[in-house]
């Protein structure tokens, strides 16, 4: 399965990508992830993005596309792959229609979770992730069981940057005007699935799975 996940910045894209990419057993490709590692591991790309991401920016298309496309030429993405955080923009959209005609693969489906605006605001502000595994808790909805220790490794929690409360408005303008427009996108070609991702993480995989089963082959 070829899938990608689209919705706005605390929809819970990040933490189901992680369920449903184990469920179909396809690798989770997250650009966001892949942008933090270069800032953690200090590199020029790495350096660049953390500019844009610091500011709720999107980092420029040139960087972004090439970046995926080289990922999408691993060897484990040729069975299939989850798309996290990428296309953002009608432009990176297009790319990715390129390299999926390239490569002869297809798109199974688009995955489009939605919440609203309040929801996400709340969501993000409580967001703490793992310095070391990259897991995401959250203070409210799924708190880890010591205080800023993430339970899956014992790494240390933090708020990231981008998900202080000015920079998170930021994104959601950024996301109204540069990504929503995906979704009549993908709309307007057959390819997009829709699911309501308020309430637990668990109901909300479980919609998922259910929807996307039909696209596994
Ligand atoms: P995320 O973890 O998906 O919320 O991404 C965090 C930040 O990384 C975003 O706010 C952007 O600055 C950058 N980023 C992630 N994916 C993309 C993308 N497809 N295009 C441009 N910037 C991106």
């Amino acid at each position: 399965m070829r899938l990608v996940l689209v919705g706005p910045p605390g929809a819970g894209k990040g933490t189901q990508a992680e369920f449903i990419a184990e469920h179909f057993g396809i690798p989770k490709i997250s650009t966001g992830d892949i942008f933090r590692a270069n800032v953690s591991g200090g590199t020029d790309l790495g350096r660049l993005a953390k500019k844009y991401m610091d500011a709720g920016d999107l980092v420029p298309d040139e960087v972004t596309n090439a970046m995926v496309r080289d990922r999408l030429a691993q060897p484990d993405a040729v069975d299939g792959f989850l798309l996290d955080g990428f296309p953002r923009n009608v432009g990176q959209a297009n790319e990715l229609q390129g390299i999926l005609d390239e490569l002869g693969a297809p798109l199974s489906v688009v995955l489009d979770l939605e919440v609203d605006f309040e929801e996400v605001v709340k969501r993000l502000s409580g967001r703490r992730t793992c310095k070391k595994c990259g897991h995401v808790w959250h203070l409210e909805y799924d708190a880890p069981s010591a205080a800023g220790i993430c339970d899956r490794c014992g790494g240390e929690l933090y708020q990231r940057d981008d998900d202080l409360p000015d920079t998170v408005r930021h994104r959601l303008d950024v996301y109204a005007a540069q990504t929503a427009p995906l979704i009549d996108f993908y709309r307007n070609v057959g390819q997009l699935v829709s699911i309501d991702a308020l309430g637990a993480v668990e109901d909300v995989t479980e919609r998922a799975i259910a929807e996307l089963t039909p696209f596994a082959d």
